[in-house]
């Protein structure tokens, strides 16, 4: 593993080397940019970011090996369509600003994407470069530099301009991504804006799910302070549904339109026995526990800190290595992955089942959990195991799990998270039937406008998707916004 001094030299060295002007064949040959990272060791004991972003010599090494294909595969694999040769050309230049400019024209938040972005099923996976080199790991790193950008731009990036007051207000219900994005092109034509959070503290899984270590929260607040300069307001701990219905908002309050973006945060348990025992988490509640309410910080903490020894992790996506690695920070000393396919099936990004082994957690894999067993005093004691094997691919296009009969063998452990999804709260259906769902609870909109089955009642996100994306979420967001922009024009 480079240290980020090597990567920084490595940098210079080929800056140095570069030819003024570069052919397409002199491109493809740059060296690619691995991201400087916090030493495994070290960032088990902090909570600080562990991918510490571009230099400005790496991301001009970096910018530097994109071919700026006219085609522009690569905008085709972004759900909101950046012009991606378009600002990295102009880092390329040193023109950071303009660079910013770009990017600001199809995403509101480039500093957070550019982070969580799964980049490698998306822009990257289309890179020529990457197709060039059969390698997506090899493709230019655009993610990393849409952070660069963001960060190097950070103190310039300016409140976005209000037209004048046009009287229509609109009520946003949840305050995530999705949510945000709807706000913000909402508020931009003149609408009254307030967005309800059913939580203390705005931002949803940005704030409540993704840990500090992938995604710091001074930058969530700096992008939620930016819509509170907009005139956007904010009401927490306001539970639609229970606190005030939808109807309730639209015929008693007065809104004029609504969107829903509540997201997808309701746990899914396995269902097997033992799950209501102590020290059983959901990741949900785990990574809240840790990021909203600050367990790490014994001293200040919101919530009581459940000090684990030993903790199993149910399940192999990127919920499952978020509250593993968190474990890990909160002291564990093992903290094992269990998942009943091989590492190849993980859902996670490889990226982060990287960091998870290299911090030290281990792959327990092609292993189903089948019971949680209890102490005297209803505390976990440990977990029974069954080993599995791949059969033939299912629905997903994955070899699906076979488990071995009689092959069960029993683990210590004083702690268990149960990481294998998230389905939609049902508050919102129950109180307003009129939404139509879907059998898994998701809401049915129109695929231009967002627009549910009630009239004036626009939906986005994961309560649309089910648990997908940051970006896919922004992205309906300011669909919708584009839709309710143009309910409101037309007089509703
Ligand atoms: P959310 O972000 O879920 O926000 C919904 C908000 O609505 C919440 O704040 C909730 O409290 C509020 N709410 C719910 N019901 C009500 C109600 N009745 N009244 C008022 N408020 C309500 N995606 C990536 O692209 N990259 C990642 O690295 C990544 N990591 C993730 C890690 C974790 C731990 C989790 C859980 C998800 C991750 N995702 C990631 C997925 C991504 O965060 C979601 O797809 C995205 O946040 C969905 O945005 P949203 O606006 O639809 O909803
Ligand atoms: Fe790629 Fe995400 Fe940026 Fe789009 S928003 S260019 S998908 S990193
Ligand atoms: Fe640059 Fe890759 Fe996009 Fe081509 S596909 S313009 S090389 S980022």
């Amino acid at each position: 593993m480079k240290t980020p001094d090597m990567i920084e030299k490595e940098a210079r060295e080929v800056l140095a080397s570069m030819p003024e002007t570069l052919s397409p064949k002199d491109r493809a040959a740059i060296p690619h940019m691995d991201m400087p990272t916090q030493d495994p060791k070290e960032r088990i004991r902090n909570m600080s970011e562990v991918a510490l972003g571009y230099t400005e010599e790496e991301a001009l090494v970096e910018a530097s090996r994109c071919l700026q294909c006219k085609n522009k595969p690569c905008v085709a694999g972004c759900p909101v369509g950046i012009d991606i040769p378009g600002f990295i050309s102009r880092i390329a230049e040193k023109d950071y600003s303009g660079a910013l400019s770009v990017i600001q024209c199809s995403s509101l938040l480039p500093s957070i994407c550019g982070r969580v972005c799964p980049q490698e099923n998306q822009c990257q996976k289309f890179c020529t470069v990457g197709k060039m080199k059969k390698d997506v790991d090899q493709a230019v790193g655009i993610g990393r530099l849409e952070r660069f950008v963001a960060d190097h731009e950070a103190e310039s990036a300016s409140v976005p301009e209000v037209a004048p007051e046009t009287g229509k207000r609109v009520a946003i219900v949840g305050s995530g991504p999705a949510s945000i994005a709807c706000a913000a092109d909402v508020r931009r034509a003149g609408h009254s804006v307030t967005v309800f959070e059913a939580l203390h503290k705005m931002g949803g899984v940005l704030s409540y799910g993704i840990p500090e270590f992938r995604l710091p929260k001074r930058l969530v607040e700096k992008e939620l302070s930016k819509l509170e300069a907009m005139g956007i307001r904010f009401e927490r701990n306001v539970l639609v549904g229970r606190t005030r219905t939808i109807r309730e908002l639209m015929e008693e309050d007065g809104y004029d339109a609504v969107f829903v973006g509540t997201g997808a945060g309701l746990p899914k348990f396995m269902g097997i026995p033992g799950e209501d025992l102590v020290s059983v988490f959901s990741a949900n509640e785990y990574l809240t526990r840790s990021n909203l309410m600050k367990a790490y910080d014994t001293e200040h903490s919101l919530t009581p800190y459940f000090h684990s020894h030993r903790v199993a992790v149910f399940g192999g996506g990127n919920v499952a290595m978020d509250a593993a690695r968190t474990a890990l920070r909160l002291g564990a000393e093992t903290v094992d992955i269990i998942y009943r396919r091989s590492r190849e099936e993980m859902p996670a990004r490889k990226e982060e089942i990287e960091h998870a082994v290299e911090e030290g957690c281990n792959l327990r894999l092609l292993s189903q959990p089948v019971e949680i067993l209890g102490d005297e005093n209803g505390i976990v004691k440990g977990v029974v195991i069954r080993r599995c094997e791949l059969g033939e691919p299912d629905a997903s296009g994955r070899r699906s799990p076979v488990e071995i009969p009689g092959s069960d063998y029993t683990v210590d452990y004083d702690t268990v998270i149960v990481s294998i999804g998230n389905a939609s709260n049902p508050l919102i259906k129950k109180t307003t039937p009129e939404i139509e769902t879907n059998r898994r609870g998701n809401f049915i909109v129109n695929e231009e406008t967002c627009e549910t089955s009630l009239k004036g009642v626009y939906a986005g996100g994961d309560i649309v998707l089910g648990a997908a994306t940051v970006i896919l979420a922004m992205g309906q967001g300011r669909k919708a916004a584009a839709a309710i922009n143009e309910y409101l024009k037309a007089g509703k």
